[in-house]
């Protein structure tokens, strides 16, 4: 193996006062990764371009050297779901949702207060592919917690709008309010067909989900019930990917499980621990340890069959979206404590380039994704040592510059 590539998901922040005007990254305690920051280059990069917000999807195939244009959420989520799609299949990012009534059509929560567990997911699943009736065959499969794929059969368009419109002013994130149809997004017969079947689906899922027996509960519980869903990310073409042969992964979210198998990647993955009761923050901090040792048993699995590693890690995107700059500086520890630790030893005495960075920027103070460059670290034996951290500020000043995603494997030479 010659290098490792850790991507924690939305890792890039903005100062916050909580943590005295210092990023999460910047006021994490974390000696490891200290350790190899000090023999490392450093830079910050635009995952997919100056001024541009990216999805995480956006942004994985973006530094993967890929055309945005080459690629769908829905599809890559359908993969990672173990869907089978033919082509002209539309496939959807779906998320369960809590809406007021569809009247009205307030989004109180745009993922169920993510506290769904995949179990309730998968019961309210089998009464929506029961109770719904469309012109099309549809399948609807739940993947983890809030998150589930639909797909639509058969010659369909993808140029249609999502229900689920982020709306964006001057750069910044303004949360929907309210939902919407889908539409279609040019003057064809079939976008238009397309978003009616859609739409078709849309009104009959509050009368499905809102009185079910799960939501009964959950509402006794004190838990937002699981009424609506919103959608996005339509694909309708498989993926045409960069092929990444000699590239061994570990991923466990659908939609990174997907885009590494659609590379060809070897993928190694664990099975999320259950959300049990209402501690989501208890669940995450249990993913994250096991997705940090799932990371060290792929590598000392894999590394003399394979050239490159690529690790996922998701639960530091989280408290970003929901304002818990203390959680983030939490999760960046205990991926120190565990990965980092780790990965100083592997590296060092197999010779092993790392890069560690984000996907993108989720700052806590805006509650989304930001076109905030992401901070870069680049460790390699030849680097000559110095004393600065590794942080958003320092990156900046950095030897290795302002990259785009894009260039990111070119400028530290890791290959395909
Ligand atoms: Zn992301
Ligand atoms: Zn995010």
């Amino acid at each position: 193996m010659k290098g490792v590539l850790i991507l924690l998901d939305g890792l890039g922040d903005l100062p916050v006062a909580q943590l005295e005007n210092k990023t999460p990254l910047e006021a994490a305690n974390t000696p490891n990764l200290d350790f190899l920051a000090h023999r490392s280059d450093m830079g910050c990069m635009y995952p997919v371009r100056q001024g541009f917000v990216p999805e995480s999807d956006e942004a994985i195939v973006s530094i993967f050297g890929n055309d945005l244009i080459s690629s769908s959420r829905g599809q890559l989520e359908a993969k990672g779901a173990d869907l089978k799609l033919t082509r002209g299949d539309l496939a959807l990012r779906v998320n369960f949702a809590t809406i007021d009534n569809p009247k009205n059509g307030n989004i109180i929560d745009r993922r169920a207060g993510r506290t769904l567990t995949t179990e309730e997911a998968q019961i309210l699943a089998k009464e929506i592919n029961t109770k719904i009736k469309l012109s099309s065959d549809f399948i609807f499969k739940p993947t983890i917690q809030h998150r589930g794929v639909l797909v639509i059969k058969g010659g369909l368009s993808d140029n249609i709008s999502s229900n689920d419109v982020n709306v964006y002013e001057s750069g910044k994130f303004k949360e929907t309010r309210k939902i919407s149809f889908c539409e279609a997004l040019d003057e064809e017969e079939n976008s238009q067909h397309t978003a009616n079947i859609i739409n078709e689906f849309l009104v009959q899922i509050f009368d499905v989900l809102d009185k079910h027996p799960v939501n009964e509960q959950r509402r006794k519980k004190g838990l937002m019930p699981a009424n609506y869903l919103l959608i996005r990310g339509a694909g309708i073409e498989i993926p045409k990917l960069k092929i990444y042969k000699k590239w061994t992964s570990m991923v466990y979210m659908p939609l990174e499980i997907g885009f590494a198998k659609l590379c060809g990647m070897n993928v190694e993955t664990f099975e999320y621990p259950k959300l049990k009761g209402i501690d989501l923050y208890k669940n995450l901090y249990e993913g994250l340890e096991k997705a940090c040792e799932a990371s060290i048993k792929m590598l000392k699995k894999t590394y003399k069959n394979y050239d490159y590693a690529y690790i996922h890690i998701k639960e530091t995107d989280i408290p970003g979206h929901d304002n818990k700059p203390f959680e983030k500086k939490e999760m960046i520890e205990v991926i120190d404590k565990i990965l980092f630790k780790f990965l100083i030893k592997f590296a060092t005495l197999n010779n092993i380039k790392l890069i560690i960075t984000g996907d993108h920027s989720t700052p806590c103070k805006l509650k989304a994704h930001s076109a905030d460059p992401v901070p870069v670290l680049f460790f390699s034996k030849d680097t000559i040592p110095h004393e600065n951290n590794f942080n958003e500020k320092n990156a900046r000043n950095g030897t290795l510059g302002k990259i785009e995603g894009k260039d990111l494997f070119k400028k530290v030479g890791f290959l395909r």
